[in-house]
């Protein structure tokens, strides 16, 4: 049911109140008439308002017990939501200002205004206060919310922005209006996509969420999440942002936290036994891609429990923690140490070579790695102590094997290196390990060979267009107790990979410059050049140079009758370098030739620049000559590439009369193959 406007006329002259009262009778509010209560003074006027709130009041603000403003400020906080209209006796336009500042909605001047007049007046004053009301709400409640937020132009310059914001950041309104939020907590640390993805999503009118790390204005960084919502106009046009803003670091780094003890070892800090497990999974699917081998090493301390037991948890858990440190130490960026608990590691080993055996020798080398720095004492609070690990691998790869399989084959490896004495590792695979010990015998064997000299020269003779013997390769042989004459290919990879090259290479040098000796001693050999083949590994050596011209000196050989054989490879690894080195030796008479060419990148480049004395088409080429119309024109081309630089070119592996016939028609005149002579001792080579 409608109910009339309730008004309190506040008015101590009966006569105004009379007035008032005659004009407002024939006002209609939704169609009732008002009814009007009078109050002649404040105190009436504080009596009634207790007992009734009206919908509007009418102020006089001459009352016998209260005047001015004061009055004003006094009705307005006795009814604090109710619309107040001022009835003053003369117009004072600053007056008006301060009566509207303390509360009243509108201000008229008695004997100005009729019935029509103050009728608006009130209905403008009820509208007003409705509004005001609200503003004054939301204003209360975009300050008290605990979220920040900030209201931006279309510009994205700062208009206003709440006490939570300034909290969250630091910058005060003074200080944030006018800026646009990026000039102000731009980290630099977000991602530039993501601006893009925000600029794109509000420009489109759209909400965009999302989180960023933000800078305080003391330079600290926090996390925030953060909701943008675009504001457009009567127009559609977009005239605000509105963003709503909430600093979630705090969330971020419990987050964090539970996610360290979720996957991470508490003592050691490395990844735990989840963690573990994740990657393994991961690692296996990758295996399955790119067709990579991985590698587990179980590592488990010998005797940890004695030393537990002994010097106590405390000392236990130090060792623990050197150790994950020596462990993190032995491996790369991207493999994974983990502690599965007590005193036992698991390394992951990833991106291993594609051929398993490789892979084998490669986790292979980890683990020998591992033992040597878990073998180093450690000093606990104090105490010098030592510790062994024994290690078990297994190798991984896209062959669909369970986690759980992989974690207990490598523990049994582990096993089997326990048992076979600790401080060691041992193959899940019978064949990785058969093939690795295997490796480390032939090692040792070479070793050894070299101590008992068991190596040998042979030498195969160089002939030129007439078949007249004008030099030699020497060619390693091996005189294998058991095994007989082994050739190089058996051994000569190994050598270089354990760094045995070296000393036998050295050797080699050494035995080939006496026979070169040996030979100018004698009349009917006196012209002969020796061509010995050096590796790389040798010939990086920084004491490469210094090694060859002290060999040739206390032999006494000829310089000017030894010829070094380098692989392209090896030129190419270090041009500068090799090139020096090089023009050193070439200084004292030693000459170069380049060996098995064509397989190779046949840079042209390196060619010119460095001091080559001959060039050697590689015996592959020479093999297919006649037959394969590509190597042919492969083999064409280096003696053709050879004459124009100046380079005699020799041609090996020659087997045949028709394949030395093809060579020499087209211009080369050196060879060396069976067809002349296969490689021999020098007792049996012909002079
Ligand atoms: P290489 O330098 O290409 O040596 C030539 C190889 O071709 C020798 O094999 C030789 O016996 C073989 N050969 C010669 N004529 C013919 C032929 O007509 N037909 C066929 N099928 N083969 C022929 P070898 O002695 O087994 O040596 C193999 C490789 O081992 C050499 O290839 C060389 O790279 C390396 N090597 C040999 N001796 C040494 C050495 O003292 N030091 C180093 N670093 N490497 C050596
Ligand atoms: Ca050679
Ligand atoms: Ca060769």
């Amino acid at each position: 049911m409608k109910q009339p406007l309730r008004i309190l006329l506040i008015e101590d002259d009966p006569g105004d109140a009379g007035l008032i009262g005659a004009y407002l009778r024939p006002v209609r509010f939704s169609g009732l008439a008002p009814r009007i209560v009078v109050a002649t003074s404040l105190g009436e006027a504080r009596g009634l308002l207790l007992e009734v709130v009206p919908d509007l009041i009418l102020l006089d603000l001459a009352l016998p017990d209260s005047a001015g403003l004061a009055t004003v400020t006094t009705v307005h906080g006795l009814a604090p939501g109710t619309p107040i209209v001022v009835l003053s006796g003369h117009r004072d336009a600053e007056f008006e200002a301060d009566v509207l500042e303390a509360g009243a909605q509108d201000y008229l001047v008695k004997g100005e205004f009729d019935s029509a007049h103050i009728g608006r007046a009130i209905r403008h004053a009820r509208t007003r206060a409705r509004l005001e009301a609200r503003l004054k709400l939301q204003d209360a409640a975009l300050r008290a919310v605990a979220h920040g937020i900030v209201i931006t132009g279309a510009d994205a310059t700062i208009q206003w922005a709440n006490p939570a914001f300034s909290q969250m950041t630091g910058y005060s309104l003074a200080e944030s209006l006018g800026h646009k939020p990026k000039d102000l907590i731009h980290s630099g640390l977000n991602d530039a996509a993501l601006y893009e993805s925000l600029w794109r999503t509000i420009m489109a009118g759209q909400v965009w969420r999302g989180e960023l790390v933000n800078k305080r204005k003391d330079g600290s960084l926090y996390d925030e999440e953060l909701a943008i919502t675009p504001v457009r106009d009567a127009q559609g046009v977009i005239q605000h942002f509105v963003a709503f803003k909430q600093d979630i670091s705090e969330r971020k780094a419990s987050e964090e936290k539970i996610r360290q003890l979720a996957f991470y070892d508490a003592l050691t800090n490395l990844p735990n036994r989840r963690m573990l497990l994740d990657r393994l999974q991961q690692a296996l699917a990758v295996c399955g891609r790119s067709h990579h081998v991985g590698a587990l090493l179980f590592i488990d301390l010998d005797d940890f429990k004695g030393l537990n037991d002994t010097l106590g948890h405390d000392i236990g858990d130090l060792l623990l923690i050197q150790v994950a440190r020596r462990l993190a130490e032995c491996v790369r960026e991207g493999d994974t140490v983990s502690r599965l608990g007590g005193d036992e590691f698991v390394v992951m080993l990833e991106d291993l070579s594609g051929n398993l055996e490789e892979a084998a020798l490669q986790a292979e080398g980890v683990g020998e790695k591992i033992i040597a720095a878990l073998n180093r004492p450690y000093d606990l609070n104090g105490n010098e102590q030592h510790s062994t690990p024994s290690i078990g691998i297994t190798l991984f790869d896209d062959s669909h094997d369970s986690i759980d399989d992989l974690l207990k084959r490598a523990d049994l490896a582990m096993y089997q290196a326990k048992e076979a004495g600790r401080n060691t590792l041992r193959f899940f695979d019978h064949a990785m390990q058969a093939r690795v010990e295997a490796r480390a015998m032939l090692e040792a064997e070479l070793r050894r060979a070299l101590r008992d000299n068991q190596f040998q020269l042979h030498y195969q003779p160089q002939v030129d267009a007439g078949g007249r013997v004008t030099g030699a390769e020497a060619l390693l042989r091996w005189n294998h107790p058991q095994r007989g004459l082994v050739t190089p290919g058996e051994f000569i990879t190994l050598a270089e990979e354990s760094g045995l090259i070296v000393s036998l290479g050295h050797w080699v040098l050494e035995e080939a410059c006496r026979q070169l000796t040996h030979w100018g001693a004698s009349p009917s050999h006196v012209h002969l050049t020796l061509a010995v083949n050096v590796s790389a590994r040798q010939f990086r050596h920084p004491d490469f140079v210094d090694q060859v011209l002290a060999v040739v000196e206390h032999t006494r050989a000829n310089p000017l009758r030894l010829k070094l054989e380098l692989t392209e490879s090896l030129l190419l690894d270090n041009v500068e370098a090799t090139a020096e080195k090089m023009a050193a030796l070439k200084a004292h008479g030693i000459g170069f030739a380049l060996d098995d060419f064509g397989t190779g990148y046949s840079s042209l480049t390196y060619l010119k620049r460095l001091p080559l004395d001959q060039l050697k088409i590689d015996r592959s080429f020479v093999r297919d000559v006649l037959s394969k119309p590509n190597d042919a024109a492969i083999a064409r081309g280096i003696i053709a590439l050879g004459l124009s630089l100046g380079l005699p070119v020799i041609a090996e592996g020659v087997e045949t009369m028709q394949q030395r016939d093809f060579l020499v028609s087209h211009g080369c005149v050196n060879f060396q193959g069976y067809l002349f002579g296969k490689p021999m001792p020098a007792g049996e080579f012909p002079g």
